[in-house]
């Protein structure tokens, strides 16, 4: 079986979130699988920077746009993943992010930087391929930045591969004027309803799921809740003709990465029966946040892109009542500037108690992961989710929002979940901050009153199987299912 995994970020290469965790993951749990896969990304200068052993492999010709790029080849270190990058200056080698410029402005030409992507894929899986010797038999591409390559593999390239497609988040969909069509070289009479026309847009998301052979996104609940008005961002109706193909496969956790048995961030480590390592981290992260150090305040987390999705203007609202109960909270995140505002206010006034870190930082996300008592995520959707699975295996129950991947991970604690040690976090009703408080409320009952309840509750998260392994034989299956001989 051999893969060509498209996408537009990996870590450790480049993140800008979710995405960029599964694609450093997956394709190396396929890899251990037997699956031959090479990633194809784009030659951002992180990218072309962190790869080792890379190399020139083919030249890439009538691209649009640029006509010509070359095609190189390196290695994540440490592992033996595959990732072909395409090197074009003019496209992909300036300041800022993968999708903005330092300013968080969208690139102009983002139409053309990932329409290129796309049709590079294509191109590597038809018989035009500079590359002879490693031919695809799927093309599996992810979100809309790669959401053409089925339809030039189907329209332009004549592919024999198979395509699929997996859906990170609805919510982004890369929609474009119909001028681009040209300058993409895509062919106008698809520019339709039945095709990749979107509100008189060009809709990059949309091709993908009508071009694509097979869909998977990130959760069962999320495959659902993607075909219905609420979550599916006016693709509902697409989705749900195609609605039983569509297959949600939870996202794995890196273990490498999130282990709090072996997390080089954390002052010490610990694991589901040595607990106490996990106090150790706590005071240290109320330390180093200027908390007031005290074992006994309940210390909630959040890591989190502040954006609506994320929910977290639910907690403002109720942040004076939880500091009343003697809470604490360690926060680390950007985006709105009005959240980051109303959160860096709280900061100032009760600087023991509220921490705020705008930003993006890594070791500290582990620290927060692993200091807190409880992780916070009232998410309004959640495709799949990584915090909460972080929280888990950190022994940090999560609380929730019912939505997508959050709930398929986390089991709400009630009498029946507590007998039969499932229960590992606390599940809200709804989306809205009273559901919220009271929801974070009943792990401080537990929390504050029953210590050997919450072990259990802590226990139950650390040790379910969260790894990629299980994610990958299910990604396998797809695999097969679409290159079965008919
Ligand atoms: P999304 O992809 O929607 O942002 P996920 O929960 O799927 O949300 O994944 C978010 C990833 O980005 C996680 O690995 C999380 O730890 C990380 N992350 C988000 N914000 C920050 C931040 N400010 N600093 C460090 N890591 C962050």
């Amino acid at each position: 079986m051999r893969v060509l995994f498209v996408t537009s970020e990996v870590f450790p290469l480049i993140k800008t979130g979710g995405l960029a965790d599964v694609s450093g993951s997956l394709p190396s749990a396929l890899q251990n699988i037997g699956v031959d896969i090479r990633i194809l990304m784009p030659g951002y200068p992180a990218v072309l920077d962190k790869l080792t052993d890379l190399q020139t492999i083919a030249s890439l010709e009538n691209l649009p746009v640029i006509h010509n790029a070359s095609l190189m080849m390196g290695r994540i270190a440490d592992t033996q993943v595959k990732v072909m990058v395409i090197k074009s200056a003019s496209l992909y080698e300036r300041d800022g992010g993968p999708y903005s410029d330092a300013n968080g402005l969208e690139w102009l030409d983002n139409p053309v930087r990932f329409g290129v992507l796309s049709k590079v894929a294509a191109i590597l899986s038809g018989p035009h391929s500079p590359i002879v010797d490693w031919q695809p038999n799927v093309v599996h591409c992810n979100d809309w930045q790669t959401g053409l390559t089925p339809a030039y593999m189907k329209l332009v390239e004549h592919s024999q591969a198979k395509s699929m497609i997996s859906l990170h988040n609805m919510a982004f969909q890369g929609c474009y004027a119909p001028g681009w069509l040209s300058t993409l070289e895509l062919p106008h009479t698809n520019f339709a309803v039945e095709g990749f026309e979107y509100h008189g847009q060009l809709s990059f998301l949309k091709a993908g799921i009508f071009y694509a052979d097979a869909i998977t996104t990130v959760s069962p609940s999320y495959a659902k809740e993607i075909q219905t008005a609420e979550f599916g961002f006016g693709l509902e109706g697409l989705l749900s003709k195609r609605g039983d193909e569509i297959k949600g496969i939870l996202n794995g956790i890196e273990t490498d990465e999130w282990n709090p048995e072996a997390d080089p961030h954390l002052i010490k480590t610990y694991s589901a029966t040595k607990l106490a390592g996990k106090k150790l981290v706590k005071s240290a992260l109320q330390e180093k946040l200027g908390l007031h150090i005290d074992a006994s305040a309940p210390l909630l987390g959040v890591v989190s892109r502040l954006t609506h999705q994320k929910g977290l203007d639910m907690l403002v609202p109720i942040m004076q009542n939880l500091l009343d109960s003697g809470c604490q909270l360690a926060l680390l995140g950007s985006g709105e500037s009005a959240l980051e505002n109303a959160f860096s206010n709280l900061a100032i006034n009760n600087p023991e108690s509220v921490s705020v870190t705008i930003g993006y930082n890594e070791p500290l996300s582990h620290q927060i992961m692993a200091g807190c008592d409880m992780f916070i995520m009232p998410s309004r959707f959640e495709p799949c989710g990584l915090n909460q699975l972080y929280g888990l295996a950190y022994g940090t129950p999560p609380i929730v929002n019912a939505t997508g991947g959050l709930a398929d991970s986390v089991v709400d604690t009630n009498i029946i979940t507590f007998k039969n040690k499932t229960a590992n976090g606390f599940v809200m009703s709804e989306a809205s901050s009273a559901s919220l408080l009271s929801c974070i409320k009943q792990a401080l009952n537990v929390f504050n009153n029953d210590e050997s309840a919450w072990r259990q509750i802590q226990k139950n998260g650390m040790s379910l199987n969260l790894s990629w392994d299980k994610s990958a034989l299910e990604y396998l299956a797809v695999y097969q299912t679409l290159t079965k001989p008919a």
